[in-house]
């Protein structure tokens, strides 16, 4: 629902909730095929008119446009007039949409299916790279009748995720050949339960967008992932099209291999030979030509590409026209106009030359730019900026995780956030709420690098932040910030070797149950397979009790209401560690209750 119409309904909940009289008005929702029987009926056999009313807010809040407009029009048939008028601001512009088009084909239409299906915005700063853009949307007209792959490949940091998301801000392309919507999902290297998880928000996106909520339990596993999403975008979103951005393995597509329409950006040119159906590509060369490399640095410094000086070319030559690069080198120009001569000498120095096994890409200009961006950090920012380090790839975290790594006040963080923003050291997805910020990949590899000799003292600061903050008990909610521990918690520990940290968290069947329920089984097994070989050196046969139990219930913990795990844990052998503590558990619930 927009924005707009929610805070109305928001505005005037407690007017609405002592006036109206739910049955008549679920019963022209229903007709308008905006509620079901099912909903309908929860709703009705709340005690009071007012328990009613209040349920039916809480519904309509999680649904969509529709079903504001529908409740809208039950007022006015059913003479609530008052209610109606004041709702009339917020009524949802639907048929306006495509009649105020700006000249970019950006309308709030196209705004809307946008920020609802994830794409990410436009960088800071933006230039158009128009032949390359005709040429990625000439292919997605391709999929316009039929399913396909639409593969944009190139070196990192070529520009590949903005073009892509570029690509489809346009009202024609949306409205002619996805009207079913665009579904952006940010891959990156991951493994099997990363790439589940990936899939179940995206169907618990996809179902919750169609019903207000979701009643399904997540897909267990990939085939069955694979199955949910084929029925979902074969009925349910027809015509709509996926961007996978950043696909590294192709056992990744083979799930995406289900006749639908795709998009996807990969350094990988051949990824799709293991797929089926009708194939189209574009190449993104590595940089901009040289003009657009010169608007960015004269967007950033304010200054018409005639009067840039002649510094500016030799800086885009030196880093061959990497938008990652020239973005980097105009953020920090623009804070000191003045420095053109030294960030090109800088450039040129390499004084921070590696040498790099593993790729083709020519990376000293990106060191150099990170170098110098970091240079103009205050020294305590500096310092804070090298704490992410630690962070996996591809992975975006809310700002609270970092009020407790950096131990900082809210506002702090958000201040230090934005300026790392501005300087293009950090992006932020702010589809998301809470804001989510992550590293490009290159960045990451530039930190990791720079400080390969912390590595471990910076994990282990990560897990005393967190020990020291949660001192009472893990977090158990499902929000943003605990979801990143839950996830990442046994990761930091075991990159810190802390070992001891690591097996009383992983031999804990309190532990078990909270990632259970958060997170669901996959991630925990996956834990104990990877972090297997450590667990062992303590003891083997408890790590493969706690193994037994997780394989044995997987289905169970699936489940939603969430099972009583202790129950579960009964279960076992009375030799298992994993019974011992559940009876301990039990005998103390006893004692207490
Ligand atoms: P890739 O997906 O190829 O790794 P991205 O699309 O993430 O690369 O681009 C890397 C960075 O380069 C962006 O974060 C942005 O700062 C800059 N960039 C890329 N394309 C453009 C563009 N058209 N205009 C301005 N900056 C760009």
């Amino acid at each position: 629902m927009e924005e707009g119409a929610r805070s109305c309904l928001l505005r005037f909940r407690h007017r609405l909730e002592e006036d109206m009289k739910p049955p008549y008005l679920m019963d022209h929702m229903i007709s308008d095929g905006v509620m079901s029987m099912d909903e309908e009926e929860k709703i009705r056999t709340q005690p009071t008119r007012k328990d009613q009313a209040v349920a039916l807010l809480e519904l309509l809040l999680r649904k969509d446009n529709n079903a504001y407009i529908s409740f809208y029009n039950a007022l006015v048939k059913e003479a609530y007039d008052d209610l109606a008028n004041l709702l009339h601001d917020g009524l949802p512009q639907i048929l306006s949409y495509a009649q105020n088009n700006s000249s970019d084909g950006l309308t709030s239409y196209v705004k809307m299916v946008l920020s609802e299906g994830g794409v990410p915005q436009r960088p800071v700063v933006f230039v158009n790279r128009q032949e390359l853009l005709n040429r990625v949307r000439e292919k997605l007209y391709q999929l316009q009748k039929d399913s396909g792959w639409v593969t944009v490949f190139g070196m990192a940091g070529s520009g590949k995720s903005v073009l892509a998301a570029e690509a489809v801000r346009n009202h024609g392309i949306i409205e002619e050949c996805f009207p079913g919507g665009i579904h952006w999902l940010s891959i990156g290297q991951l493994d099997k339960p990363d790439l589940l998880v990936k899939i179940q928000s995206l169907c618990f996106r996809l179902e919750q967008s169609l019903n207000g909520q979701c009643l399904n339990r997540p897909p267990s596993s990939l085939d069955e992932a694979k199955e949910r999403l084929r029925f979902l975008m074969l009925r349910r979103y027809p015509r709509s099209l996926l961007i996978l951005d950043d696909v590294w393995d192709s056992a990744v597509l083979r799930v995406f291999d289900i006749h639908c329409r795709i998009l996807l950006t990969t350094r990988n040119r051949s990824l799709t030979d293991s797929v089926s159906g009708a194939k189209y590509e574009v190449e993104v060369e590595s940089g901009l030509d040289e003009n657009k490399a010169l608007e960015i640095l004269s967007l950033y410094t304010k200054t018409k590409p005639h009067s840039l000086p002649e510094e500016a070319r030799s800086i885009v030559r030196e880093c061959k026209g990497s938008p990652l690069v020239v973005s980097l080198i105009g953020a920090l120009l623009k804070e000191k106009p003045n420095r053109w001569r030294y960030y090109l000498s800088q450039l040129q120095q390499k004084q921070f030359k590696r040498i790099r096994k593993s790729s083709s890409y020519d990376y000293d200009a990106l060191d150099q730019a990170m170098a110098a961006s970091l240079e103009v950090l205050p020294d305590e920012h500096r310092k804070l900026y090298k704490d992410l380090t630690v962070i996996e790839k591809d992975i975006k975290i809310p700002a609270k995780v970092l009020c407790i790594l950096w131990d900082l006040e809210p506002e702090e963080v958000e201040d230090i956030l934005q300026e790392f923003v501005n300087k293009s050291l950090l992006f932020v997805d702010s589809h998301n709420k809470p804001y989510l910020y992550y590293l490009h990949d290159l960045q990451l590899d530039f930190l990791v690098e720079q400080n390969r000799d912390q590595l471990e003292n910076l994990h282990t600061k990560v897990v005393r932040q967190y020990q020291q903050h949660y001192r009472n008990g893990p977090p158990t909610s499902g929000d943003e910030e605990s979801l990143y521990w839950i996830r990442f918690l046994t990761y930091h520990m075991a990159k810190a070797n802390l070992t001891q940290e690591l097996y009383s968290l992983m031999f804990s069947l309190n532990w078990v149950s909270i990632k259970a329920r958060i997170m669901g089984p996959a991630h925990l097994i996956n834990d104990y397979m990877e972090y297997g070989p450590i667990l062992d050196k303590e003891n083997s046969e408890v790590r493969s009790q706690f193994q037994e139990f997780l394989s044995l219930n997987g289905h169970q913990l699936e489940q939603r209401p969430f099972p009583d795990v202790v129950q579960l844990a009964l279960s076992q052998p009375q030799t298992s560690e994993v019974y011992r503590q559940a009876l301990q558990q039990a005998q103390n619930l006893t004692i207490t209750g």
